[in-house]
């Protein structure tokens, strides 16, 4: 029994900490400034879990981030079929382009973010990860 287990994917999109779930994994709550959106800090402030495991370890996430850009373009694409629809008739493919395009522009600085939040659940567990604490 013990304490509830916060919710695997809620925490995810909450960014929380994959070890404990309670502490942020971004220093600003908000993606706001820009320049910032990125910015963690080096050991969680709640069970100080390492966040950047090793250097270098943020690499492997420009996989993820460009693995949701494709989902999220095949998400988009389904919509648009099913909302407003393609034609070879009419132009729809070339108003659907640079709304993808957009879309996927704004969403950068989210999917930056959640591709570390993703990358690091796959390598720390909860409750396991404070074993990977260095020194
Ligand atoms: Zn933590």
């Amino acid at each position: 029994m013990g304490n509830k287990v916060p919710n695997k994917l809620l925490s995810m999109f909450r960014m929380k900490c994959p070890n404990c779930r309670k502490g942020n994994m971004f220093t600003n709550k908000s993606i706001f400034p820009l320049k910032e959106v990125l910015e963690m800090p080096t050991n969680c402030p709640v069970c100080d879990q390492k966040f950047e495991i090793e250097v270098g370890f943020w690499y492997g996430t420009g996989y993820v981030s460009y693995a949701m850009c494709v989902a999220l373009i095949f998400i988009f694409a389904v919509l648009y079929a099913l909302i407003i629809g393609f034609s070879w008739k009419d132009n729809s493919i070339y108003i659907f382009m640079p709304i993808v395009v957009g879309l996927l522009v704004l969403l950068q600085p989210l999917i930056m973010r959640l591709s570390r939040v993703f990358y690091l659940y796959v390598f720390v567990k909860f409750g396991e990860g404070q074993t990977m604490k260095s020194e």
